[in-house]
């Protein structure tokens, strides 16, 4: 089990994990009132150990499982329910979940009574390895995701692996782009990967590697907790072209997209002599061991369209987290006509 200290501005989070986390530290909170936030999949799976863990007397909130409840209508009724339930304001709501539930979940730990405990138990691979810890939450709203949240950091993160084991392949597919994305972004991660390259869904490497991947976000939301100076933002990396693809095409994982879109960007990095020699061809590869062909898409000039409205651009030009070395990314700017014709270029194929 290894421990991280988060010291945020706003509130300090202790993350911990490894196998038995779960075990160990998630029954302290039934000392006092706390209120389970989960989702129909993961209730069906894991109510006796809730029960085991907590009493069969909880209060507790199933979602539908899946982003179509990530709104406000469901934030309200967690809400309501919380209040129904007599909570007070030094309850702790649990977050017992993927990232749909940590981001709804969190976003009525803060609303309620102006904001009361959050624990993060993240139970799906991209939530233990990005979602659950930097407290980000929030909720969609008129197709547009996220577009109401705020920064809420929990106050104990529990990520145990146990819950990988019945997570479906896509699923563990999904979180690996996230890691692939940290390798780009952390040397020592990097190395890890490209030496377990076909060994990446194995549970015990996952356990070691989610350690390093929590870490880095760690360290770099200690440094830019609000997103404002810039290290933040390079958490995005393939972000921009993959939330594109998502938001037109839409029919794989986010992790899915982050990959793919990492694929592209890394071309782009490439092509303007941004990111050479055999790390590039090396982070290549590695992507492709996670997604072993990268589809072709008739339509960029459609979907790059989406990448406009990307919040990390501040003018008319196309903002991308490019990889450059080791270790190493930089931001880069492009019009639109410009970053259209190198995804065209890049097309799919190569
Ligand atoms: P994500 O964590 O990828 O952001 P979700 O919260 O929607 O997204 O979780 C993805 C899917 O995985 C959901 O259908 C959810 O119910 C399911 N899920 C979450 N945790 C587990 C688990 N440990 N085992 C199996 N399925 C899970
Ligand atoms: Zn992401």
């Amino acid at each position: 089990m290894q421990e991280i200290h988060l010291t945020a501005q706003s509130h300090n989070s202790v993350i911990r994990c490894g196998q038995g986390v779960f075990e160990t530290y998630a029954p302290k909170y039934k000392e006092g009132q706390f209120f389970i936030v989960t989702d129909s999949n993961v209730f069906a799976l894991y109510r006796h150990l809730l029960w085991e863990t907590f009493g069969i007397n909880i209060n507790i909130k199933i979602l539908p499982a899946g982003e179509k409840s990530k709104t406000h209508k469901y934030l309200f009724e967690i809400l309501k329910e919380m209040l129904n339930c007599g909570m007070r304001r030094n309850c702790t709501v649990i977050a017992f979940g993927g990232g749909v539930v940590g981001d709804i979940a969190g976003l009525a730990a803060a609303l309620y009574m102006r904001g009361v405990n959050l624990v993060q138990i993240p139970t799906t691979l991209l939530a233990q390895v990005d979602s659950s810890v930097g407290g980000k939450t929030a909720v969609d709203m008129c197709g547009v995701k996220n577009v109401i949240g705020t920064f809420y950091q929990p106050q104990e993160v529990l990520a145990d692996p146990r819950f990988l084991e019945t997570l479906p392949e896509k699923e563990i597919r999904c979180g690996l782009g996230e890691i692939v994305k940290y390798g780009a972004l952390d040397g020592g991660i990097f190395a890890k990967l490209t030496e377990n390259k076909n060994n990446l869904k194995d549970l015990r490497f996952l356990s070691e590697i989610i350690y390093r991947c929590i870490a880095h976000k760690a360290k770099v939301v200690k440094d830019d907790e609000r997103d404002l100076n810039g290290l933040r933002k390079t958490l995005n990396m393939g972000h921009s072209t993959g939330h594109a693809l998502e938001l037109y095409y839409g029919k794989k994982s986010h992790g899915e997209y982050v990959l793919i879109g990492m694929y592209f960007e890394l071309f782009i990095a490439r092509k303007l002599g941004i990111c050479t020699g055999q790390y590039a061809e090396e982070l290549k590869s590695l992507i492709l061991s996670v997604i072993k062909k990268i589809p072709y898409y008739a339509d960029l000039e459609k979907a790059a369209d989406y990448a406009k409205f990307d919040k990390k651009n501040n003018d008319e030009k196309i903002s991308l987290i490019v990889p450059k070395a080791l270790g190493e990314s930089t931001e880069i700017k492009l019009g639109l006509e410009e970053y259209v014709k190198l995804l065209k270029e890049c097309g799919g194929g190569l």
